[in-house]
């Protein structure tokens, strides 16, 4: 089968599409024929060797496709059309699947659309109801709007919680695309103080809750943006992972509840259940439209290395998706 492999750790020139083994089945996994894969930032710091974690040579951790085999016991049947995250493999013709994380695809959605929900909408919801335990009519500050998270945290937040919500992002592209979603507030954190234009925006109280994309750069003005009380949620560092002379009392003064997470290293039960209650409680609203699937742009498995590309000038809104087969 075709899949990518990294050479060597590095840029994307080091990206190789060759031939490989298709993948044999352990107890409880599923064999899928890929139709799309998704490109993430984890795939991108895996390729340049600055995370350890993947076992797979092949990369990729998102797919959609068709179940073509099945080990042990399983609600699936052959010929089923599911998503979800992979423990890597995913840039490649077949990739094997738990049985117990598998979604069914909608039939109102194509593969490309189901590709591009698993890693960010699990974990919009995740981070925004799990960890930051988001309430009806609160205010949520969600950076980088326009990224695959961001865009669907915005659904998310406006659809279930009925949520205000603030974002930032770093052009009026992104932002205007952020407002069609349903974003209330929009900051461009490269023009304006976003820390101010918060405050302004929420009568100078703070926000409720903040999903941190960005870390380091924005530790002070995410301090000065959150309310007493509130919650942040650091899912990404995005602009540095270490943040200079932090006085810990700033934290206690404002009895902030600060959490980090990573989704990969996660339990594989604690996984097993995020997709359950997704599956339950918010795919019906990709069925009926209120909540869609965010694509930017298209490429083959061949162009593997343009699309990483893209994603590292931050040049997309949404999703970037790789078409597999037909
Ligand atoms: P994405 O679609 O590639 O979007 C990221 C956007 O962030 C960029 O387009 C850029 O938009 C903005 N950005 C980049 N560098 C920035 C900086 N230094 N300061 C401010 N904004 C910056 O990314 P994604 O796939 O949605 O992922 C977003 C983040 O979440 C990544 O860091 C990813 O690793 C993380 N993530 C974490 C988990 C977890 O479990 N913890 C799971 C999934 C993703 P602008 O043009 O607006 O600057």
């Amino acid at each position: 089968m075709k899949s990518v492999i990294v050479k060597k750790p590095g840029g994307y020139e080091q990206l190789e599409v060759v031939d490989m083994n298709i993948p044999k089945l352990k107890e409880g996994e599923l064999l899928i024929k890929v139709h799309c894969a998704a490109v993430n930032r984890t795939d991108i710091i895996t390729r340049e060797g600055k995370v350890g974690y993947l076992e797979n040579p092949i990369l990729g951790v998102e797919i959609s496709g068709v179940v073509t085999e099945i080990s042990g016991k399983s609600s699936f049947s052959i010929g089923d059309r599911v998503m979800r995250l992979v423990n890597g493999g995913g840039y490649a013709e077949f990739a094997v699947m738990p049985s117990d994380r598998a979604i069914k695809v909608p039939d109102s959605l194509s593969f490309d659309e189901a590709a591009a929900i698993p890693e960010v909408f699990l974990t919009a919801y995740q981070t925004l109801f799990w960890l930051g335990k988001l309430k009806k009519n609160e205010t949520v500050l969600i950076h980088a709007g326009a990224s695959g998270v961001g865009t669907a945290a915005i659904q998310l937040a406006k659809h279930i919680s009925d949520a205000k919500v603030i974002v930032t992002a770093g052009s009026k592209r992104k932002l205007d695309f952020c407002r069609e979603l349903g974003a209330d507030v929009l900051i461009n954190y490269k023009e304006q103080s976003f820390d101010e234009e918060v405050l302004k925006a929420t009568n100078g109280e703070g926000v409720d809750l903040i999903l941190d994309f960005v870390g380091a750069d924005y530790w002070n003005k995410n301090l000065a943006s959150i309310k007493k009380e509130g919650r942040w949620v650091l899912i990404g560092i995005l602009g540095g992972a270490e943040v200079e002379k932090v006085n810990l009392l700033s934290i206690m003064s404002k009895c902030i509840q600060f959490t980090g997470t990573l989704l990969t290293p996660r339990s594989n039960e604690y996984k097993a259940l995020l997709t359950k209650e997704f599956s339950e409680n918010i795919i019906p609203y990709f069925e009926n439209k209120k909540i869609k699937p965010i694509i930017d742009t298209k490429f083959s498995l061949e162009d593997i290395g343009k699309a990483h590309l893209h994603m590292e000038g931050s040049h997309n809104i949404g999703k970037i998706i790789i078409n597999v087969c037909e």
